[in-house]
């Protein structure tokens, strides 16, 4: 399908044909179709622009993903669909392998996963011989692999589900999460939850891990952004930008509220 560039929703249904040709490919499950509209409804009301408090988290998860002695980035079905090159950029930013860690597991998606970030010029994809599992979850989905997501003192985990973030703060490990929903298990457990889509806060995250890269960094100042920084604090400041938004929308004049 084309999608004329005009149209209001441009990017929004690019997305969507994105994670059609997901599901088509073998690398979406259909469960993710109903995770990305309950994203996308939160998007809506945000104006689908990144927020402040976002952008916050955003600079701190760069910070912690520059201090961590072995990162992994976790990729699900939907994120392999959407950001499988920003993933793939990343890794290679702060030399982290991809671990792709589905929630409905199946051998075949996570085959075809792993090819596609190969693909995109990935170096280490783990995640197809899982040797170890994270403790408190049942079945496929707490299978983890030993040289990754097991050992990993920091996870970039986007789009988790809230009792497998639960389980991996369990670990003793740094978790942070791209979630649209603030309110989501996963966005109150996490250490860092940037409460944007995926792939604005990607970009965000590339751009500014590059810039600290070329312009060289601290150690002690990405810690004193890190420990000067409260989740709960800052989710609660989503939770305000938003409602602030709909204050001015529901005050709106009837012309406004056509802008
Ligand atoms: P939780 O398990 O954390 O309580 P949930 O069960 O409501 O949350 P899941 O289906 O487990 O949700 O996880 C998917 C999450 O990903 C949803 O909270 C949704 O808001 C978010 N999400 C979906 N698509 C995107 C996207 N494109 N960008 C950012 N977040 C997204
Ligand atoms: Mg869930």
């Amino acid at each position: 399908m084309i999608i004329p560039k005009s149209h209001p929703r441009y990017e929004s249904l690019k997305r969507r044909e994105k994670l059609v040709s997901g599901i088509e490919a073998g690398i979406t499950s259909l469960h993710g179709l109903i995770a990305h509209g309950r994203g996308e409804a939160f998007d809506y009301l945000m104006g689908e622009k990144t927020l402040k408090s976002a952008l916050r988290a955003t600079e701190v998860a760069a910070a912690l993903l520059l201090m961590a002695k072995s990162p992994v980035l976790s990729v699900n079905g939907n994120v392999a669909a959407l950001v499988s090159r920003e993933m793939v950029h990343l890794s290679e930013l702060i030399d982290a392998p991809l671990e792709v860690n589905l929630f409905h597991r199946t051998e075949e998606r996570v085959k075809r996963i792993k090819e596609l970030l190969e693909r995109e010029g990935a170096k280490r994809v783990l995640g197809d011989k899982p040797d170890s599992r994270i403790p408190g979850i049942e079945h496929a989905r707490a299978l983890a692999t030993r040289e990754g997501i097991y050992t990993a003192d920091v996870v970039l985990a986007p789009l988790e589900d809230g009792d497998r973030c639960e389980s991996l703060i369990a670990m003793g490990k740094k978790v942070i999460t791209i979630d649209l929903n603030p309110l989501s298990r996963t966005s109150r457990y996490a250490t860092v939850s940037i409460v944007d889509d995926i792939e604005r806060a990607l970009r965000n995250l590339n751009t500014i891990i590059g810039e600290k890269k070329e312009r060289g960094y601290e150690y002690r100042d990405l810690d004193a952004l890190v420990r000067g920084y409260d989740n709960s604090e800052n989710l609660r400041a989503v939770i305000k930008e938003l409602s602030t938004r709909l204050s001015e929308l529901s005050e709106a004049s009837e012309g406004g509220l056509k802008e």
